[in-house]
């Protein structure tokens, strides 16, 4: 364990590149450090967070309340079983280098997750999700120092509330999690790949990309390779010489509805009937193409829930991409409008007043707030 003489500003330390320095900033390069450590300043009742690979994180610039605990441990252990293999991670690991490995070591289950930025402890925060793929299908179990008790338990992910961008672990909206606690290690259960081959295709752009069906299964490093082509297309892997990058991935989440509402928009509106709670996992396409066209409301129908396309939302509000506010640092991706860039030199206003413009015109024009995805820190929305 060691603490940092001068904490360093969160814009050095998060992809938004916004954010000041924390009052104290402390580094863990072990579980049995981490775990020490976190016990000292719970003792001392002090304001504390924990920051990974700072890709879903918005951190206010006035400097951060209390301590900022980076989580550096390292460590993959891998046990065979008779027809599944177990990875334990720690926390501080690099999602993708962990998805690269498997890959390369043939083991299925998280290939399409590829070049997700971050850290293995903070996946299963928002239940990290891409391209038909979802943590919550592999992840078996984490190891959690949790807040309440103090207590090192290891929790079946049955019991994290796995959803659409969310868990009990996540803090909404600055405020804090329904269960507060800091992943020490997850458990992730992969299956060694039949003739090298990946799990079935699930999302369509990327059959297409891949020129096969849906259902079909392809060699492990084809679907990676595909993915971080498709990523990179529309800035969504980390790459420090595309402007676009600079960015928390997705800024909103595709708001769930109920239908009579979602009947309130223009008949071309993307939608999914969200027929079963699983479906809400559904991961949409990010320049808002079409969905399912939704019946008229029978009398007598029970009320239904439905997601749409946030990107859809936020371009027929008249916000394009590329859009910045005057005199901002901070202007929608060109490549797709649901990520907000920092297109150099912005501040954490900057990027939290065009946020709020995006809301606000969403709200005006289809009364649908939309809510951000990243963690924030010292910062409303
Ligand atoms: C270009 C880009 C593309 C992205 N694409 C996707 C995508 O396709 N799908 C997707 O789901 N997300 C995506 N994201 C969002 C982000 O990469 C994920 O949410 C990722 O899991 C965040 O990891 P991190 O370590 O950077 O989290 P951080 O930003 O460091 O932390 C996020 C939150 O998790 C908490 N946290 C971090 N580690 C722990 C821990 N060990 N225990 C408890 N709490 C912890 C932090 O306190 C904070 O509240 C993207 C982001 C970017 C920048």
């Amino acid at each position: 364990m060691s603490e940092l003489s001068e904490p360093r500003p969160l814009r050095e330390l998060t992809t938004l590149a916004v954010g000041g320095a924390p009052e104290r900033m402390l580094q863990a390069d072990d579980a049995e450090e981490l775990v020490d450590l976190l016990t000292e300043l719970w003792a001392d009742d002090e304001p504390w967070t924990v920051l990974g690979g700072g890709s879903n994180t918005l951190a206010a610039d006035d400097g951060i309340e209390g301590a900022v605990v980076l989580m550096r441990t390292r460590g993959i252990e891998r046990v065979d079983e008779p027809d599944s293999v177990l990875l334990r991670v720690q926390a501080g690991e690099n999602w993708d280098a962990l998805v690269a490995h498997t890959v390369e070591t043939g083991l299925t289950g998280i290939e399409a997750l590829s070049g997700i930025p971050g850290s293995v402890g903070a996946a299963p925060i928002q239940n990290i999700g891409a391209y038909g793929q979802e943590l919550s299908s592999v992840l078996e179990s984490v190891e959690l120092l949790d807040y309440e008790s103090g207590e090192r338990v290891r929790v079946p992910a049955t019991e994290l509330e796995l959803g659409y961008r969310s868990s009990v672990l996540k803090r909404h909206g600055g405020e804090p999690a329904a269960r507060e606690a800091v992943v020490l290690s997850v458990d992730l259960r992969l299956a060694p790949a039949e003739d090298g081959l990946s799990r079935p295709v699930a999302y369509s752009q990327l059959a297409r990309a891949l020129d096969v069906e849906l259902g079909d299964r392809v060699p492990l490093e084809q679907v990676r390779e595909a993915v971080l082509a498709l990523r990179s297309s529309k800035g969504m892997v980390l790459d420090a010489a595309d402007r676009d990058t600079h960015s928390a991935g997705s800024f909103f989440t595709n708001p769930i509805v109920t239908d009579q509402l979602a009947r309130t928009l223009p008949a071309e509106a993307p939608r999914w009937p969200l027929a079963t709670a699983d479906a809400a996992d559904t991961v949409l396409p990010l320049d808002g193409s079409a969905g399912t066209e939704i019946p008229p409301l029978a009398a007598d129908a029970e009320p239904q829930l439905v997601k749409l396309s946030a990107a859809w939302l936020i371009e027929r509000a008249s916000i394009p991409r590329g859009f910045a506010l005057p005199g901002s640092r901070a202007g929608i991706s060109t490549k797709h409008t649901l990520a907000l860039t920092n297109r150099g030199g912005a501040t954490a206003d900057d990027i939290a007043s065009l946020a709020r413009f995006v809301q606000s015109r969403v709200q005006a024009e289809f009364g649908i707030l939309l809510r951000p995805e990243p963690v924030l820190l010292g910062i409303e929305l």
